[in-house]
């Protein structure tokens, strides 16, 4: 870590906590050298991680896919996004990694996944799990029926 200031490598760290909402950690760090302070985040990486569809076929994981996933199965049509559903969107992907990152793991189901997305849609916007739980499930109504009994 080299100080923006003074080039300095004598940077020493005063503060640090994770972000609320982000799957970032957060450092204030103090020049030793100039006396500067500044700010670094450190996002959580999770390229290595594999996915195990339910087919059994593995891909690596992608944030921006998951992201997707969440938005576009969570999205009401029925009336335009104002921002807070890609920000719902975006708090739900963050969570999402942060569990996966709990769990210390090398792969994962993609079902493993989803149940985190229920689980968390469930407490954060129990309406957007409505429409996730039935963009998923489609026509599959008696199952959609069970997975509800489930959640609420
Ligand atoms: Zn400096």
């Amino acid at each position: 870590m080299y100080c923006p200031f003074c080039n300095s490598t004598q940077v020493a760290v005063v503060n640090s906590r994770a972000t609320k909402k982000d799957s970032q950690i957060w450092r204030r760090r103090k020049c030793l050298i100039c006396n500067e302070v500044f700010t670094t985040y450190e996002k959580i990486d999770l390229s290595h991680l594999i996915i195990i569809k339910k087919s059994g076929r593995k891909e690596r994981f992608i944030r921006a896919k998951l992201y997707a996933g969440i938005y576009g199965s969570t999205i009401d049509k029925k009336n335009a996004d104002k921002g807070e559903m890609s920000e719902l969107a975006e708090e739900v992907t963050n969570k999402v990694e942060q569990d996966i990152v709990a769990l210390k793991r090398k792969k994962i189901q993609s079902v493993e996944i989803t149940e985190m997305v229920l689980k968390i849609l469930g407490k954060r916007a129990p309406d957007a799990l409505l429409r996730f739980l039935a963009y998923r499930e489609g026509e599959n109504k008696k199952r959609l029926g069970n997975l509800l009994d489930k959640y609420f």
